[in-house]
């Protein structure tokens, strides 16, 4: 047999074709097609294999989500089996299958508190399209039909249908399609190190938390609907909140009448080191938004994990007149509850709680001796670092926003490495069986393409602060 890495056009052709009729998300078509993708052709554990047979050590578990690591055969023989047994049906008439059956008695025996119930989604995007109606539908049955506004947060990554995009807060995002829809009002984020000015972050995150009960009282108690969050902000650049947040927002969200939505996306299925990041926050929501880490990425699903609170009120109402053909898909289903077994029999969290996170994080922190970086956050395996020409003053370069970032990007993958950047930040989320040489491994080559980046700013002239 030939190795995988050639068992396939050569590359040129690939990104020919790929350019011709792909369209990537995210992405400047033409500026990508002008370059050529990067084709991924195989992944095994932490690796993935490139079309040109390179080995690139991948620092962000695909998308946030292949928490057990690539290549498991466990998870291709339930795919497989459940294909055979019954590949497809639905769940709308009265209808259910094994699969979705277990998978939802099990994650209700992993969800803290009583998050009992699960609505299933294909998505991350989905779940939260299905949160907002849930929200709403939730009030409404209780004769509250005003209570409709949904308060999320700046710089929060939701997922990006009309409804989740409206709760994110990616202001470019917005600028496209005429969002936000209405109904959704956006409070300011926790991220000192951005926003801080001359707070303490202590002082920082108490005020920032304060503008969610300053928007209560603005919109009214009475048309409130919900609070949407993640428990670390992923996608807006791993934003580790002060410590003095939560609890804050705890106090406010305890004193009024509304729901608590925590997107779980990321934080969900043991990134902070728990099974979920309300967990490692000691957050009590009352729908929760699961996708990514529960099938480790094997195939596409997602759900909202619901209270009993909520759940009672909605099976109580009129039919909840929502849910997507592929909801509680039992290919989808059977996979995700191959990897919750392998999470669980194999201590995949315990072990990132005792000890590989610990390691990660010692080593992460250490970063902040490079002169670049400015300051290091890390929960779990999720991390973050901020490149800065000031660490005093915590200044942004004076080159536009993300310049810098994009070459430490570029420099990661040279160095066989996937880091991202979110604008001058770095960040990771490694799969969670990522072991300590790896980790080694990780923090070695961050290191050279940090020392590389340096180098490529200081003689391109771009070692500069933005004016204050
Ligand atoms: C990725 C993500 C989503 C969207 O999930 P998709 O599966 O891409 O639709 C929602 N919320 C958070 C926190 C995410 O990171």
């Amino acid at each position: 047999m030939r190795p995988m890495s050639e068992n396939h056009l050569p590359t040129a052709e690939l990104q020919a074709l790929d350019a011709a009729h792909h369209m990537h998300p995210f992405t400047e078509g033409d500026a990508l097609n002008a370059k050529g993708a990067r084709i991924i052709t195989a992944a095994q554990g932490c690796y993935l294999t490139d079309s040109d047979g390179i080995e690139i050590l991948d620092g962000m578990a695909g998308l946030w989500c292949v928490n057990i690591g690539y290549g498991r055969q466990e998870m291709a023989d339930a795919a497989a089996r459940q294909m055979r047994q019954l590949p497809f049906y639905n769940t709308f008439f009265q209808t259910s299958h094994p699969p979705a059956i277990h998978l939802a008695a099990k994650l209700a025996e992993i969800a803290p508190g009583d998050l009992n119930h699960v609505f299933f989604n294909g998505s991350g995007s989905d779940s939260n399209d299905t949160n907002l109606r849930m929200a709403r539908v939730y009030w409404a049955h209780q004769g509250k039909p005003e209570k409709q506004v949904v308060i999320s947060r700046w710089n929060g990554y939701h997922g990006s249908t009309m409804g989740a995009a409206s709760l994110g807060g990616m202001k470019g995002m917005h600028k496209q399609g005429g969002l936000p829809i209405p109904g959704i009002v956006h409070i300011n984020q926790p991220d000192w190190w951005a926003e801080g000015g001359d707070m303490s972050p202590e002082e920082f995150g108490i005020a920032r938390a304060r503008e969610l009960e300053e928007m209560i009282l603005e919109v009214g108690e009475d048309k409130v609907a919900a609070f949407i969050a993640e428990p670390v902000q992923g996608a807006g650049g791993v934003i580790v909140p002060p410590d003095s947040y939560w609890p804050e927002i705890k106090r406010i969200l305890a004193k009024y009448d509304i729901l608590f939505i925590a997107d779980e996306v990321i934080c969900g299925f043991g990134r902070t080191g728990n099974w979920f990041g309300c967990q490692t926050y000691d957050l009590h929501p009352d729908i929760m938004t699961i996708a990514k880490g529960l099938s480790s990425g094997y195939l596409p699903i997602g759900g909202s994990l619901v209270s009993d609170k909520v759940a009672q009120v909605i099976n109580a109402g009129d039919e909840f007149a929502h849910g997507y053909t592929y909801s509680a898909h039992p290919v989808a289903a059977a996979v995700a509850l191959e990897n919750l077994r392998i999470l669980q029999d194999e201590k995949i969290i315990e072990t990132v709680q005792a000890e590989t996170g610990p390691y990660l994080k010692e080593k992460w922190e250490a970063l902040t001796d490079h002169p670049m970086v400015g300051e290091a956050k890390i929960v779990g395996m999720m991390a973050s670092i901020a490149l800065t020409p000031d660490k005093a003053s915590r200044a942004k370069f004076a080159a536009k926003a993300g310049t810098v970032g994009l070459m430490a990007r570029e420099r990661c993958f040279a160095n066989h490495l996937v880091m991202r950047h979110v604008g001058d930040r770095m960040i990771i989320s490694p799969p969670l069986v990522i072991t300590k040489p790896e980790i080694d491994l990780l923090i070695e080559r961050a290191r050279k393409a940090l020392d590389e980046t340096y180098a490529q700013v200081k003689a391109d002239g771009l070692w500069k602060a933005a004016e204050a």
